[in-house]
């Protein structure tokens, strides 16, 4: 096959920063991430950022369906070429932060994500399958390696925050493998990973999810605050009250937010909502 960079000068196409374009071309690279994914010949899957559709290639060749996003409509010929003869692959054009992701459930059913992150809209589009999703299995991401790290840090270290408390509901974020800034091009300022999430519903159990995520909002509103000060302000609590919180949720009163392990939060969070404090 033609080496993509041809195919992409043939096209006139030229890379475009914005858009956080890096490219994957190594074979053995794609097929890994594949497999790292579990995709096999029952699996749906939604790539979010097609490229020049090297990954999505490599997702055909073992999935049952991919439908893929791609925000840059000058890649429509490039993909148009590359993609020719993947009957089992869609591609819509468009930005995938405004697509109608309950629409789009609703057509592919059970699916699971699997994309080379652009690296500026990483967090969006993770919290949107963390918080809005309800049909999927799993997301198969590769992310800039500090996010990653982020994604699958301890509780008490200085990468555990708001995110990895979200991941944790869902499921436990895993480093598939390092992936070093060579295997992109262009060739970007940073080394990456590729994190695998299982989602299983009920992992933590909480009674209310939105209280899980106000419990988290507050415990990081302040990260050098007592998490008793992060509650008298979010909730407007008084000290009493604050204290009386934390007593109940068998959390000691002096501690930060940032130590507490996700089964914490959830503890918090059930306290705020059997309180009415957060419905
Ligand atoms: N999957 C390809 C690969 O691995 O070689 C390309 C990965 S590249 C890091 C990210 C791709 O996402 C780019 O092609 C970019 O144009 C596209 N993209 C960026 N923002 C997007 C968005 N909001 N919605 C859909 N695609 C987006």
């Amino acid at each position: 096959m033609e080496d993509i960079r041809d195919v992409l000068a043939r096209h006139g196409f030229f890379f475009k920063k914005k858009y956080g374009q890096n490219f994957l071309t190594d074979a053995n690279l794609l097929g890994a991430i594949v497999r790292d994914a579990g995709v096999d010949g029952e699996t749906t899957v939604l790539e979010i950022g097609a490229g020049a559709g090297a990954l999505t290639r490599a997702l055909s060749a073992a999935a049952k369906r991919v439908l893929a996003y791609e925000i840059d409509a000058s890649l429509q010929s490039v993909l148009a070429e590359t993609l020719a003869g993947c009957e089992n692959v869609e591609v819509a054009f468009g930005d995938f932060l405004r697509a109608d992701l309950r629409a789009l459930e609703a057509e592919l059913g059970n699916y699971r994500v699997v994309a080379n992150l652009p690296y500026y809209v990483t967090t969006p589009v993770m919290m949107r399958f963390l918080e809005e999703a309800t049909r999927c299995l799993g997301v198969t991401v590769m992310v800039q390696e500090e996010v990653a790290a982020r994604f699958t840090a301890q509780a008490g270290t200085p990468d555990y925050g708001a995110v990895t408390a979200a991941i944790a509901l869902k499921g436990e974020a895993r480093i598939m493998r390092k992936v070093p800034r060579t295997m992109f091009m262009p060739r970007p300022n940073v080394d990456s990973a590729v994190v695998r999430i299982d989602f299983q519903e009920g992992r933590i159990p909480v009674k209310s999810v939105t209280a899980y995520r106000a419990a988290v909002r507050c415990a990081f509103m302040g990260r050098r605050k007592t998490l008793e000060n992060n509650l008298m302000n979010a909730f407007r609590l008084t000290r009493e009250q604050a204290g009386q919180v934390l007593a109940e949720a068998g959390i000691a009163d002096m501690v930060r937010g940032e130590t507490l392990p996700p089964e914490q939060f959830a503890r918090l969070a059930d306290v705020l909502f059997l309180r009415g404090i957060v419905r």
